[in-house]
């Protein structure tokens, strides 16, 4: 990245079950390589963004704690790796900051300084900013747990150690277990699927198939619920909502702005629900943001 304008890319596949360390070698060979395709020398670089999944320190020094994806991550210095291998200051940060800070500044956050993000995919991120700065919290968790917001007491156990959590009520990771456990699945078309995700629900919910459309209005409630949580929580005036399960934002944009409109006690006014804009480059035009903010104490240029 320079200046916003992407100069070039490299995708591999993630193998997180083979741990993050595997993968260092692998990225800085990618390092390499891009500058070569971008005709960039690597001595004019200024830093590297890590985007990760997960719980990062506030400092964005390093992974705190991994949820089972690239498990040895938390024990990893990536500060002192990028050092080394790479000659170049590396800065860390939970993926959906890094995502609101690409969209506050290139995408369906421009213009707004209170925003609220939240992704819906595998898990639930969520992730706040008020009055232009990013909310981390005294050890880094502000905002970013709202997909373990409790939505169900006595409900399912997660990963994270509480239980009904959001995220145990309505994302890819569990919605197996909760099709399973839903009444009447099991003559339903949902079980002769071979996989059950969020594509698949909004599939046969748009066909009519009575589970996969109950499964479906559920879902919405409970992102729904996250959202008002977060409204209370952080006064917002804008929530974008991006994340794989995004690509039915036909039917979920209007059911979470019914269910925000209804439920959000905002005297003020009507808080705005918006798609994210910038999809998968968001990790690309995030980072961008994240470094100049790091590299520059002060804040982020507006
Ligand atoms: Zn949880």
């Amino acid at each position: 990245m320079r200046d916003a304008a992407v100069l070039a890319r490299e995708t591999f596949a993630a193998e997180s079950q083979d741990g993050l360390a595997r993968q260092l070698p692998k990225i800085a060979a990618a390092f390499a390589t891009l500058c070569d395709r971008a005709s960039v020398d690597m001595a004019e670089c200024t830093a590297v963004g890590f985007c990760y999944p997960g719980l990062t320190d506030p400092g964005c020094r390093r992974v705190v704690a991994a949820y089972g994806k690239y498990t040895d991550a938390p024990t990893l210095d990536l500060v002192a790796w990028g050092r080394e291998y790479l000659a170049l200051p590396v800065w860390v940060e939970n993926d959906a900051r890094v995502a609101l800070l690409g969209e506050w500044q290139f995408g369906a956050g421009r213009g707004c300084d209170d925003l609220v993000m939240v992704t819906l995919g595998t898990g639930i991120g969520a992730v706040a900013m008020i009055e232009g700065r990013l909310r981390r919290g005294r050890h880094g968790q502000a905002g970013v747990l709202g997909g373990h917001f409790t939505v169900r007491l006595g409900g399912r156990r997660c990963r994270c150690g509480n239980i009904g959590c959001a995220e145990t009520e309505a994302s890819n990771a569990y919605l197996p277990a909760i099709a399973r456990e839903w009444p009447g699945f099991a003559e339903s078309r949902l079980a002769a699927e071979p996989v059950i995700d969020y594509a698949t629900v909004f599939r046969l919910a748009g066909e009519g198939e009575a589970c996969a459309v109950a499964i479906r209005t559920h879902s919405v409630q409970v992102w729904g619920a996250v959202i008002v949580n977060l409204i209370h929580a952080f006064d917002p005036v804008r929530v974008i909502v991006g994340g794989g399960v995004m690509a039915s934002a036909d039917t979920i944009l209007p059911a979470l702005r019914d269910y925000v409109s209804r439920h959000a006690h905002t005297p003020w006014g009507t808080v705005e629900v918006v798609a994210s804009a910038l999809g998968d480059d968001f990790a690309l035009f995030g980072c961008e943001v994240l470094l100049r903010e790091r590299m520059q104490p002060t804040g982020v240029s507006r």
